[in-house]
């Protein structure tokens, strides 16, 4: 009888993980291990464009990958996972109840962005999180030309200063301005809880956020905390009201809800904690990975981020581990030693770093390029070509 290896979650670190299991099964020339992939959609959704225009654009099929590298697909959802009986309970495309057994599970199903810790946040204001609410933003935008003239129809306020809000805050004076048109008077107001720009990053990047920010008029309120959000825009917890009819909210991103289902130790932000191997401790059959793991990365101790950075490596490890441990092969140590960081600054350019010191190396233009070519081509899936898909997913190749 065939092992079953079991991914749930096609995202970044799914992908990986379902073609570097393929590829050490090939090596082994092993037809006895299936792999499967159990996601809503058979598709990556590249995620960290989704402050860019055209968000109903930012996916690559999966389907042509899988068939060229053995991969099966799971149309569905994941609903309970059984981790004593080794099987998941998910909604399949017909929306009926079914059962998957498995050997291995490999836990890939990311991150979400939590909104409801703020009175009216969850209704009123839009995020960027997944590709449903990102059109959605984009779409609201877009018509806000066609609404009257007035501060809120101008204002768009960005709640959080964290990468994700300063990447969608640059991006926007030069949009509102080509959607408000001559006399528009856009204004971009980030509401960040600290007290300077980019608190938690090092002194050279933050010098940089702020100078991009000053350049594209970006008004900041510092130590200021969202209370409300309603229809008219946003309280602030000293009782400003600022009048936005586009608020959008950016902090509090949460892993998937699927990791409370196992009975282990998790971070504040829901992250199983997974050992070297990135199995979860007390499950020998059960991996995490991507957003929902909380593995360390080297020997200094740094832990990985919520990143795709992250995610792309963590599942190449996880694949590799989850098909050795069914052939009998020694796992490989999780490990990612080199941490950058390329920062979106819309019109102003781009700001690039290396190390966890966060090294500013390149700015404007020059980072531009590299982000661009980060975000539309070294982060997308490879090629459907059999042989390059295992190239690349051989974690211990020196591909990003
Ligand atoms: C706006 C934004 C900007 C970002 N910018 C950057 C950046 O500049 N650089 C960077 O490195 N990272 C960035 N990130 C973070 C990055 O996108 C995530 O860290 C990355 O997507 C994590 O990969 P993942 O595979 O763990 O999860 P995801 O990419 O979220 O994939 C999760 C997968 O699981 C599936 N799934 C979810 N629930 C279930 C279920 N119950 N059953 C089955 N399948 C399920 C989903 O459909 C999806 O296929 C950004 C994220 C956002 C939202």
């Amino acid at each position: 009888m065939k092992q079953k290896i079991l991914i749930l979650g096609a995202g970044f670190a799914g992908m990986w993980a379902a073609l570097s299991a393929a590829r050490l099964t090939a090596l082994h020339e092993r037809n006895d291990i299936e792999i499967t992939v159990l996601a809503p959609q058979p598709e990556l959704r590249v995620r960290p464009r989704f402050y860019e225009k055209k968000v109903e654009t930012l996916v690559s099929p999966l389907m042509p990958l899988f068939n060229v590298t053995g991969v099966n697909f799971l149309q569905g959802e994941a609903q309970r996972i059984d981790a004593q009986g080794k099987c998941v309970w998910y909604r399949n495309a017909q929306n009926e109840s079914t059962i998957e057994h498995y050997d291995r599970l490999v836990i890939a199903t990311g991150s979400y962005l939590r909104r409801d810790r703020v009175k009216g946040a969850a209704e009123h204001a839009f995020d960027l999180d997944q590709l449903e609410t990102a059109l959605r933003l984009e779409q609201h935008i877009n018509q806000l030309g066609q609404q009257p003239d007035s501060a809120a129809r101008n204002t768009v306020v960005v709640c959080g200063g964290g990468f994700t809000g300063i990447e969608v805050a640059t991006e926007l004076p030069h949009r509102l301005r080509a959607i408000l048109g001559e006399g528009g008077a856009p204004r971009v107001i980030v509401v960040e809880r600290g007290n300077v720009i980019g608190g938690r990053y090092s002194e050279a990047l933050r010098d940089v956020i702020r100078e991009a920010s000053d350049e594209l008029g970006i008004e900041w309120r510092l130590g200021a905390e969202v209370a409300e959000v309603d229809e008219q825009g946003i309280i602030l917890a000293d009782g400003e009201r600022i009048p936005s009819s586009t608020v959008i909210w950016t902090v509090g991103v949460q892993a998937s809800e699927l990791t409370s289902q196992i009975a282990a130790q998790r971070d504040a932000q829901g992250r199983l904690h997974v050992n070297e191997f990135l199995q979860v401790p007390g499950y020998d059959d059960v991996f995490a990975t991507g957003d929902v793991a909380r593995a360390t990365t080297d020997d200094k101790g740094n832990i990985a981020l919520m990143t795709c950075q992250h995610a792309i490596m963590l599942g190449r490890f996880v694949g590799h581990n989850a098909a050795a441990s069914l052939l009998g092969v020694e796992p490989l140590t999780y490990r990612q030693v080199n941490y950058v960081t390329c920062l979106d600054l819309g019109g102003w350019g781009a700001v690039y770093t290396e190390g966890w010191e966060q090294e500013v190396k390149l700015t404007r233009a020059e980072a531009k390029k590299l982000k661009l070519s980060i975000t539309s081509e070294l982060i997308y899936p490879p090629k459907a070509d059999r042989k390059i898909a295992f190239e690349t997913a051989d974690p211990l190749a020196a591909f990003v």
